[in-house]
């Protein structure tokens, strides 16, 4: 065959798409230039715990044997962190339940990530936090949504609160980098923002107040809990000045401090989306690759290799969308929030 022949030419771009030729995955970027770099990684849909805006009381969930090893976890997290991704967050259902979750913890505390994170409800927190302190996983997102306990009791139908306290302060006290997450549930914990304000300031805690999402349960219950964060700045601002915070672009949240000097964020998922700016993946607990909380479908990264893996994540960009979708009936839990 003559070199520039047409033949030639066919045959070096059936070469270019074979393993061999095709250049290295690099960057996930789709095709509105948002680069991923975060993944939220589902360990398991299971909890002990039963916020009625998030789980209903009688539930299956996904079966042992069909979550994620640990193995699996690893292997997928570092093929991602190889395609640019650097920062984990493990989530659920709640990760602190799954019984490997400390070897899942050390496997990816070898991974070079800028932030390893967990997001948890804190019941079985406290008994980790020494360990935790040996990995790289230092970031703390904890859920605590009334800081009344039989309040907290009604709404996470569990007698949990003075455990998730403990563990709160503990955390805090040993430097690990803490943020509570509190969902604005209208006629249900409304009337203690300022309580959470005042507890910022005390305990040098950074207190985000959520929007609750149109997904699962809070989607389908329609019993109107949902606050807009704007009016809870309104009230805050009738009592004190407000102070932004730089954020980064791709920050869920935008930030305050108040002028009594807590510091407090908003997660307006619903008012104020973030959606174009969203830097975030979801690997749910079975395996499959998600390109928002608000889509249904997803990619399966099991036993996939490298370029498989790239290939997916590609295809599951394609799925992500620009603008806020409206609501989903699946569950937070199944995703992983
Ligand atoms: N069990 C862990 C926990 O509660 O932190 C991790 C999983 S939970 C699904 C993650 C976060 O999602 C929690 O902060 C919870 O309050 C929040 N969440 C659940 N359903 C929500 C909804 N419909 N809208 C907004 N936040 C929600
Ligand atoms: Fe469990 Fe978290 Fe859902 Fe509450 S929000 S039921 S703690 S998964």
């Amino acid at each position: 065959m003559k070199i520039g022949t047409l033949e030639n030419i066919q045959h070096a771009k059936s070469l270019l798409n074979t393993t061999l030729l095709r250049p290295k995955p690099s960057s996930l970027i789709d095709d509105y230039g948002r680069c991923m770099k975060k993944l939220r990684v589902s360990l398991l849909e299971a909890c002990n715990f039963r916020c009625f805006y998030c789980m209903p009381e009688e539930v299956q969930f996904l079966k042992n044997k069909n979550l994620l090893s640990v193995e699996e976890v690893y292997k997928i997290t570092k093929t991602m962190v190889g395609f640019g991704v650097d920062e984990v967050r493990l989530t659920g259902g709640e990760p602190l339940l799954r019984k490997d979750f400390k070897e899942i913890v050390l496997k990816l505390s070898t991974l070079p990530l800028k932030k390893l994170g967990l997001t948890t409800n804190a019941f079985y927190l406290e008994k980790e936090l020494e360990f935790l302190k040996f990995t790289r996983l230092n970031h703390l997102n904890i859920s605590l949504d009334s800081l009344d306990a039989n309040k907290f009791n009604r709404i996470t139908k569990r007698n949990g609160f003075h455990q998730v306290m403990s563990a709160i302060l503990k955390a805090q006290k040993m430097n690990f980098r803490v943020k509570l997450n509190m969902v604005l549930l209208r006629g249900v914990n409304d009337s203690e923002v300022f309580d959470f304000i005042n507890f910022s300031k005390e305990n040098n805690i950074e207190v985000r107040f959520l929007e609750v999402m149109k997904i699962g349960q809070a989607y389908t219950q329609n019993n109107n809990i949902y606050m807009s964060a704007q009016e809870i700045i309104e009230l805050i601002k009738q009592k004190e000045p407000l102070i932004p915070v730089p954020m980064a672009k791709d920050s869920t949240s935008f930030n305050f401090r108040t002028s009594s000097g807590a510091s407090i964020g908003f997660i307006a998922s619903e008012s104020q989306s973030f959606c174009g700016a969203c830097s975030r993946l979801r690997l749910s607990s079975e395996g499959f690759l998600r390109a928002c909380l608000m889509k249904e479908d997803g990619l399966s990264l099991r036993n996939k290799s490298e370029e498989e893996i790239y290939e997916l994540c590609n295809k599951v960009l394609k799925l992500k969308p620009i603008e806020r979708l409206y609501g989903i009936k699946q569950d937070m839990y199944k995703i992983g929030g």
